[in-house]
């Protein structure tokens, strides 16, 4: 005989009678039961799929970038060497900041395909409340690509250069499309709603914030309500097998 119910707390494994305190089932003749935890969610690792199948059948299916992602065996080393170059080139936007008395935030935007910067920002607030590092370095590509919001008269700055679209030419990429971020401090709420309207790829940052939107406060990024998703990533003290999935 099998009784499952749900349990509040997880770490503390509750007694038959604490279970049953306020549920009409009689113990008479159940005997002596084992009590045991079991998942109330399908296993999405390897390693949750061995603990949870001891005690509860289950069907798994192995998501195998997942598990290269949890192993630390995603990215080559050349991918890593040149995660740590964008990664550094952001901490070098964050320090020019500071020296200009502003938020010490930098921020990157790369074309991972031709491994090419195309903008190159940092928090501009105290000039306008908006400017964090990762709005402004969003607006710069939309300069790249003959638009854009705002006008900076920062020599730090970078926007790629092209030319300016066409009125009727569709064929550029929408905004971020493709492109990865790297920015020094874990995205505020605005800010990662903005990538999720820029359809970046890829995110990467340095520190956590206690209000990050991207894993520290919330997970907007795996929020299942909206239209589009990116990838993010925390790169610890650059070293070289320091970069985990958040
Ligand atoms: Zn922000």
């Amino acid at each position: 005989m099998i009784l499952l119910c749900p349990v509040q707390d997880h770490t503390h494994l509750a007694t038959l009678d604490e279970l049953l305190a306020d549920k009409p089932i009689s113990r008479s003749g159940l005997g002596a039961l084992e009590i045991v935890q079991v998942a109330s969610v399908e296993p999405k690792t390897r390693k949750q799929f061995k603990e949870c199948n001891v005690h509860w059948p289950l069907s798994f299916h192995e998501d195998k970038r997942l598990e290269r992602i949890l192993n630390r065996d995603f990215f080559s080393q050349d991918e890593i060497l040149k995660i740590e170059n964008h990664a550094k080139k952001a901490l070098e936007a964050a320090m020019a900041a500071k020296d200009k008395g502003e938020e010490p935030v930098g921020a990157v935007i790369v074309d991972p395909l031709a491994d090419e910067v195309v903008a190159v920002s940092h928090s501009l607030c105290s000039r306008h409340p908006l400017h964090h590092a990762v709005m402004v370095a969003i607006d710069l590509v939309g300069k790249s690509q003959g638009g854009g919001t705002y006008s900076y008269k920062d020599s730090y700055l970078y926007s790629r250069s092209a030319p300016p679209l066409k009125r009727d030419d569709k064929s550029g990429p929408y905004l971020c499309t493709g492109y990865d971020l790297y920015v020094t401090r874990e995205p505020c709420v605005m800010c990662a709603m903005a990538l999720v309207h820029s359809r970046m790829n890829r995110v990467f940052y340095v520190s956590r914030q206690c209000n990050g939107a991207l894993g520290s406060r919330y997970k907007l990024h795996v929020n299942k309500g909206l239209n589009h998703h990116y990838e993010v990533f925390r790169i610890k003290g650059l070293a070289d097998d320091s970069i985990r999935k958040s």
